[in-house]
């Protein structure tokens, strides 16, 4: 027993000799981790190690609700070394740069639909991009009808900013021929069909799909194709066969999910604490959104490999409640589902049918 209270005793030794030292050399350690993360991230282009392919960033798996570990519905898709950004929530364009997202290769923002959560990051998005990417002409920023006066007013409200950054920093670095966005409205020809190819190059094709949000009309989803790889994103709706004939074999859909469920008895314990408006709120988003048990047969259907939730309704605090939001998606999909997070990238490198899955 002796040698066991030595043995202690020694440890204990150890731990206070350990936490003198710490306490000693704090300042240095922390300034050798501060210099470590500068030459791993200032001014470095973390995209620049990914494969050639399609990348999809999570920048913003949440919704309207506030919610501590999801920003607003934002997703930044890579295609090759162009960047785009579907939809800006609050706190998106944050985790996109804490991602390592290139904003100075950001060549257009799409817009799914006009709802606040999906635009109310677009002012940060654009300063970010103006400042941090050298731009010499405003940022093309493509959606449905009323997206004019959307970025007007964006523009109109970070004017004032922008003189601010051209006076401090001068118009080599802020150019004032830069700042802002540039919209452009996309008009779906009615018809059966209801898509229409917005971008077409050699490698690179963009689809904007209308889907249904009513009364939000119009409300567009997007398939991407860039070389042998594909994607497609439902932006808000309900389950929408024209998205499903637009997502066939996709390699990742990428689809918005609300747990019927879990609004209903939230909904439940609002009107009985008298809340009647928020009750009333709780009850209408249940008829513009898609259940998760309804996207996994719109992937089953599209045969899709793997099906990614996102823009996620309620708040998920919890891993544990990832199996009530679920329901019955597993049998009722055969591919691979994940539940999105803030910060997972999915990779697709072209000219495989890989599908790589990381958080950063
Ligand atoms: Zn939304
Ligand atoms: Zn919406």
């Amino acid at each position: 027993m002796i040698w066991l209270k030595r043995g202690l005793i020694g440890l204990l030794g150890l731990a206070v000799i350990a936490i003198i030292g710490f306490n000693l050399f704090k300042t240095q350690i922390a300034e050798r981790a501060f210099q470590r993360a500068i030459d791993q991230n200032a001014g470095v282009d973390r995209s620049a190690a990914l494969p050639d392919g399609l990348h999809v960033y999570l920048c913003g798996t949440g919704s309207p609700m506030p919610d501590a570990t999801r920003a607003g519905p934002c997703l930044g898709v890579l295609a090759g070394d162009r960047a785009y950004v579907f939809d800006v929530g609050s706190g998106g364009t944050r985790n996109l740069g804490a991602m390592g997202f290139p904003l100075a290769k950001l060549d257009t923002v799409y817009l799914t639909h006009l709802h606040s959560d999906h635009i109310d990051g677009l002012g940060e998005l654009l300063t970010l991009g103006w400042i941090g990417g050298n731009r010499a002409e405003p940022m093309p920023v493509r959606g449905p009808t009323g997206t004019e006066g959307v970025v007007n007013g964006f523009n109109a409200a970070y004017r004032l900013d922008s003189t601010y950054r051209i006076a401090h920093h001068g118009t080599e670095v802020a150019n004032p021929n830069g700042f802002g966005g540039a919209p452009d409205e996309i008009t779906i020809p009615a018809g059966p069909g209801g898509q229409l190819v917005v971008f077409e190059d050699d490698d690179l094709k963009i689809t904007a799909i209308r889907v249904d949000h009513a009364p939000i009309d119009p409300a567009f989803g997007y398939r991407i194709d860039y070389k042998d790889r594909s994607i497609s994103i439902s932006g808000d709706t309900i389950y929408q066969p024209r998205f499903v004939a637009a997502s066939e074999g996709v390699d990742l859909m990428l689809h918005e999910a609300l747990s019927k469920g879990m609004v209903q008895t939230i909904g439940a314990a609002l009107e009985e604490r008298g809340l009647r408006n928020q009750a009333t709120i709780f009850e209408d988003i249940l008829d513009y959104h898609t259940d998760p048990e309804e996207a996994a047969k719109a992937a089953q259907e599209a045969g899709v490999d793997h099906l990614v939730y996102y823009h996620i309704v309620p708040q998920l605090p919890v891993k544990l409640l990832e199996t009530v939001f679920l329901g019955d998606s597993k049998s009722i999909f055969d591919g691979k589902i994940t539940v999105g997070e803030d910060g997972m990238i999915f990779t697709l490198p072209a000219g495989s049918d890989k599908i790589v899955k990381s958080k950063s």
